[in-house]
C-alpha cells in the first residue's frame, strides 16, 4: 500500500506522529481484528514469539504509537510500558533527540554500501565508553553480534567448543540454541526443532552462577554478565571474576553478551561497572536507539582475524546503517553518567516498594535489581539459576499478575522470563503508578473473589 503525503504534510512527519491522519484501513481496527488479520499472513501473528502472549494468555495489544514511558494501542488505549522493546529503548519512546537524528539521516539517504561517517562515530562512542574494547564491528542485530563473536573466538583460538549457561539467551543462531540436560554440565541438545544435533555438538550448557570446569578444547565461554532472559538473575559475588580466571587457566576466551546490559546498567556496561573485563563483547538493543543494530568488539589483535584483514569471514549489506547509527549515537550522546545513577536509585526504591506492597498482601515475591534492570519472581527464595527461574514460573502466578496489571493499563513483558525495562522516561511518579496497580492486583490474587 502506498500512501502519498497529504499536501502541506510536514517534511519530518515524526514530529507530528500523534496527530497524523489515520489511514482509512486502520480506522475500525480492534486489537483482536489486527491480530486475526496478522495471523493470516504472519506465522502466529507475530514476528517474534513472545509478543503473541502465548505464555500469559489473551490477545496482544497492537501498538500504534508510543511516547516516553507510554504506548497506545489501535483502540486508543494507553499503557504505561515497562517492555520498552525488551530493552532496545533507553531514553523513552520517540525521544526527540532520536527522532530528529533519524529523520535527518533518512533525508540524506538510507543505505549506501560504502563507509559512512556514522559508523565510525558510533564505533568511537562505544570504544570510548568500554575500557579494553579497542574495536567494534557493527551488525544489524544482537543475534548477528553473538554469531560473529563466536566465529571470531573459534577462528582466533582454533578451537571449536563453546560453553554457555542454561537460561542465558544469546539470540537465535543455531550454535546457542542448545538446551541443558538435568542441571548438570551436558553437551547441548538442540533447543529448537530445525537445529541439527551437529550444530550444537560443540556447545556445552552449564548452570548459571556456577563456575564450570573448562579444558583446552574450549574456544570461549559466553555469558550474560547479568542474566536477563530467565527473569532477572544477577551474578552472585565473585562469579564473573572466577569465570575470568577459569578461562585464563585454559586459554579460553571470555565473551560478555551485553546486548541488554550494554549502556543500560551504566555508561559502559557490566564490564565497566563490575571490573571484570572479557575478551569479546556483544552489544545490541540500546546502541540502536530502537533501530536494528548490533556490534561485537574486543582487543585489536583479536579482531584482526576478521576479513578483510584476516581469515574469519563476516559481512552485512545493511551493517552500520546510517539511520541506525544516527539513532544509536543520539542515545549514547544523551545518556550522562549522572542520569544512570539517578535511574538506578529510582529503580532500587521502586523494587523495595514493589516487594513491600505485594508482601503486605501476602504474596512472597523476589524483586531482583541490577542497575536499572528489575525482575519479578513469585518465589520464597532468591533465584540464582534457570532451575529456580523455571520453578518460580511454573506456579502460573505471573500470568495472573500480568493480566491484572494490563487491565489497569500497565504493560509488563508478556512472560515470566523477561526482565522489566524502566528507563530514563520512567519518573518516580510513573513508577508510583506501577506500585499502586501492583498493590491492587496483589490484593486480588491473595484473596480472590468467590466465583
Ligand atoms: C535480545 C538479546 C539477544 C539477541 O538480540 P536480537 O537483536 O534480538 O537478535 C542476544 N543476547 C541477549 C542477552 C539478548 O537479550
Amino acid at each position: 500500500m502506498v500512501t502519498d503525503p497529504a499536501p502541506g504534510e510536514p517534511e519530518h512527519p515524526a514530529s507530528h506522529a500523534s496527530d497524523r491522519p489515520r489511514d482509512a484501513e486502520l480506522a475500525p481496527a480492534t486489537n483482536q481484528a489486527w491480530f486475526d488479520r496478522a495471523r493470516r499472513v504472519i506465522p502466529g501473528g507475530v514476528d517474534s514469539p513472545v509478543r503473541s502472549f502465548g505464555s500469559v494468555g489473551g490477545t496482544p495489544y497492537t501498538v500504534e504509537r508510543a511516547q516516553g514511558p507510554w504506548v497506545w494501542d489501535v483502540e486508543g488505549r494507553r499503557y504505561l510500558d515497562l517492555v520498552q522493546s525488551y530493552g532496545a529503548v533507553l531514553l523513552g519512546h520517540a525521544h526527540r533527540a532520536v527522532t530528529e537524528a533519524v529523520c535527518h539521516a533518512a533525508a540524506a539517504g538510507t543505505t549506501f554500501g560504502a563507509p559512512s561517517p556514522g559508523e565510525t562515530l558510533l564505533a568511537e562512542a562505544i570504544v570510548e565508553r568500554v575500557a579494553g574494547c579497542d574495536q567494534v564491528r557493527l551488525v544489524s542485530s544482537g543475534t548477528e553480534a553473538v554469531m560473529s563473536a563466536l566465529r571470531v573466538a573459534r577462528g582466533a583460538t582454533g578451537r571449536d567448543r563453546v560453553v554457555k549457561f542454561d537460561g542465558c539467551y544469546h539470540g537465535h543462531a543455531d550454535v546457542v540454541l542448545a538446551g541443558g540436560g538435568s542441571g548438570v554440565a551436558t553437551l547441548g541438545l538442540p533447543g529448537s526443532a530445525g537445529v541439527p544435533p551437529g550444530a550444537v555438538a560443540d556447545t556445552v550448557v552449564v548452570p548459571y552462577n556456577d563456575v564450570p570446569v573448562l579444558d583446552e578444547q574450549v574456544a570461549c565461554v559466553i555469558v550474560e554478565p547479568v542474566a536477563a532472559n530467565m527473569g532477572l538473575v544477577p551474578p552472585v559475588p565473585g562469579f564473573l571474576g572466577a569465570l575470568r580466571e577459569a578461562c585464563d587457566a585454559v586459554g579460553a576466551l571470555l565473551v560478555f553478551d551485553e546486548v541488554i546490559t550494554g549502556f543500560r546498567v551504566g555508561p559502559g556496561g557490566m564490564s565497566t561497572a563490575g571490573g571484570v573485563v572479557p575478551d569479546l563483547w556483544c552489544f545490541g538493543k540500546v546502541i540502536g536507539g530502537g533501530l536494528p543494530v548490533g556490534a561485537f568488539g574486543g582487543r585489536r589483535e583479536l579482531l584482526e582475524v576478521l576479513a578483510p584483514e584476516g581469515p574469519v569471514y563476516q559481512a552485512g549489506t545493511l551493517s552500520g546503517n546510517p539511520l541506525a547509527t544516527a539513532a544509536g549515537l543520539a542515545v549514547l550522546g544523551h545518556a550522562a553518567a549522572a542520569d544512570y545513577q539517578a535511574l538506578a536509585d529510582r529503580v532500587a526504591r521502586f523494587a523495595t516498594a514493589l516487594r513491600e506492597t505485594m508482601g503486605r498482601r501476602g504474596l512472597a515475591v523476589q524483586v531482583p535489581v541490577a542497575g536499572p534492570l528489575v525482575g519479578l519472581f513469585f518465589a520464597d527464595e532468591p533465584v540464582t539459576e534457570y532451575a529456580g527461574a523455571r520453578s518460580a514460573a511454573a506456579n502460573g502466578r505471573y500470568s495472573a499478575f500480568f493480566a491484572g496489571m494490563l487491565q489497569r493499563g500497565i504493560a509488563l513483558p508478556p512472560g515470566p522470563y523477561e526482565a522489566w525495562f524502566p528507563g530514563f522516561s520512567h519518573t518516580d511518579a510513573v513508577l508510583d503508578e506501577v506500585i499502586a496497580a501492583a498493590g491492587e492486583v496483589a490484593g486480588e490474587m491473595a484473596s480472590p473473589r468467590p466465583s
